[in-house]
């Protein structure tokens, strides 16, 4: 099995370049995930560089572009994927080493939705109660792992990376503009209330094509323009 990983080290190379390793065959089993398969390649090189953890789509660090489209290198079954396997980096954020970029603008994007619940009394003897409905719709919304997946398939977070906030902050902010504790529902609404910030998506739905927890980054956007127009 050949597959084809983009290198770059900031210290040596001046663009990115793309480097093939063969793996033998006989190691690969009918479960072997793609993250495996780089392990094994990172026996013949110590080089190549990947982020990984908890190796169970949990963590979200192993987003990486594969044939063309991201994926979780950890839940990936390497039968899955058609030959020849091409390996870059997640689009449109810098590239630290290899495989690695630097997320600081993801999570920046992340940060400026206020992605925590605000409520009051701040007492926390007092619980903040829900029905049973108002806890069913966060589903779908608090499942995400903040892989970037979603976020870097996006044309418009690839063109706007500083005004539009990008699929998975938008996810997040719906959660809690949404959720029936939250008491700046409003002021929410009002900070997202951008042509750039949020109606800069077209739901051209690569981020739920992408995203690896079957999650709709799409739909909640467009839910969230909805509430805007209702609510505001
Ligand atoms: Fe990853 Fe999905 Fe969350 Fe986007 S919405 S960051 S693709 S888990």
């Amino acid at each position: 099995m050949k597959l084809t990983i983009s290198r770059y080290n900031p210290e040596k190379d001046k663009v990115p370049y793309d480097e093939t390793f063969e793996v033998d065959d006989t190691l690969i089993k009918h479960d072997t995930m793609l993250l495996d398969v780089l392990h094994l390649i990172r026996e013949q090189d110590p080089s190549v560089s990947f982020r990984f953890s908890c190796q169970e789509g949990v963590c979200g660090s192993d987003g990486m572009n594969v044939n063309g489209k991201n994926h979780l290198s950890c839940i990936t079954p390497i039968s899955s994927l058609s030959q020849p396997i091409i390996i870059k980096p997640l689009p449109g954020l810098p590239i630290i080493k290899d495989l690695i970029i630097d997320m600081s603008l993801f999570y920046q994007q992340y940060q400026s939705v206020d992605p925590f619940l605000q409520t009051e009394p701040l007492d926390i003897e007092e619980e903040h109660l829900q029905s049973p409905k108002e806890r069913a719709k966060l589903d779908g919304r608090y499942e995400c792992i903040l892989c970037g997946c979603c976020s870097t398939s996006c044309p418009s977070f690839w063109w706007n990376p500083d005004e539009f906030a990008g699929p998975a902050a938008l996810l997040a902010a719906s959660r809690f503009v949404i959720d029936s504790r939250d008491i700046k529902h409003i002021d929410r609404l009002q900070e997202l209330d951008s042509p750039t910030r949020t109606f800069r998506c077209r739901h051209i739905q690569n981020c739920t094509d992408a995203c690896p927890k079957g999650l709709n980054p799409s739909r909640a956007i467009q839910e969230l323009k909805s509430i805007m127009v209702k609510d505001l």
